[in-house]
């Protein structure tokens, strides 16, 4: 470990330290340590070959769930859900902030629900859950369960309607509510940590214009386009932030 990563994590400790209002808007970088891919890095799922005609970016789109729902049902069950994956120290980090009354909420783009898992409370999914489920038809509700124990086309047992995922596909408009939480509880930070997303999908990447505090802080293995705004800019692996942080306030 990097004498570097060591004072950079110090620093970070100092900022929240003297926050008022910590706000935490996460990606998917934070749930690699639990072993599932984002997107973007080397290793992220749009360089994985997906067995079919179509990209990644296209399989996770409205369109393809409306024309092509078989193939979106293999991708989605193939390649979004880890229904074995655990939170590791960093969702573990977030959720002792929020026990400390420390942290005062989570705005996530992942939709693992790996920071509920980790025992965050105030968790907004911008884009949703693989956890939720819903028959476009009769709207029955479902959990990760019921798309894991089905095959195909995921059928409503009640009406036969299509059982969807409650997550926010390419092409789809985001929650009202959901994006009015966000930009509030961003809005109201004077900190904003930042962990684990390229910010490059937006409308998610657009909540830091909301941001008014004095620190923003971005922990992220690639640079991002807000690099040049932020107060401390941490390019490292979360997990090994965290480490140094929860040994720290032990
Ligand atoms: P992204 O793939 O575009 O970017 C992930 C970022 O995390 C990259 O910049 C990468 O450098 C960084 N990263 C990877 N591992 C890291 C680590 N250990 N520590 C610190 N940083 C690390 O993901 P995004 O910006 O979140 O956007 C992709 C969209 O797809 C979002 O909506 C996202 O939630 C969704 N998605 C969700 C999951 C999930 O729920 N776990 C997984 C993949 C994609």
């Amino acid at each position: 470990m990097t004498n570097n990563l060591q004072e950079q994590s110090l620093q970070l400790a100092s900022i929240i330290k003297g926050s008022k209002r910590l706000v935490a808007l996460t990606g998917a970088g934070i749930s690699v340590p639990s072993g599932i891919p984002d997107f973007r890095s080397a290793t992220g799922l749009y360089r994985m070959e997906n067995g079919g005609a179509f990209s990644a970016e296209f399989m996770l789109s409205h369109t393809c769930f409306c024309r092509y729902p078989e193939e979106f049902f293999r991708f989605y069950r193939q390649k979004m859900l880890y229904p074995d994956a655990k939170p590791n120290v960093a969702h573990r980090w977030l959720a002792r902030l929020e026990a400390a009354g420390i942290l005062s909420a989570i705005v996530t783009q992942n939709i693992d629900g790996l920071h509920t898992a980790a025992g965050s409370r105030n968790v907004i999914e911008f884009h949703g859950s693989v956890h939720r489920n819903y028959c476009t038809a009769c709207g029955a509700r479902y959990g990760l369960d019921f798309i894991l124990t089905t095959d195909g086309i995921a059928r409503c047992p009640q009406c036969g309607g299509i059982v969807r995922p409650d997550v926010v596909l390419y092409e789809e408009a985001l929650d009202d509510g959901v994006v009015r939480r966000s930009v509030d509880a961003v809005a109201s930070a004077d900190t904003l940590l930042v962990i684990g997303t390229s910010l490059i999908v937006y409308p998610a990447a657009g909540l830091i214009e909301y941001f008014g505090g004095r620190n923003l802080v971005l922990i992220n293995k690639g640079e991002t386009a807000f690099d040049r705004k932020a107060r401390l800019v941490i390019n490292a692996d979360v997990a090994s932030v965290a480490e140094i942080l929860n040994e720290k306030f032990k």
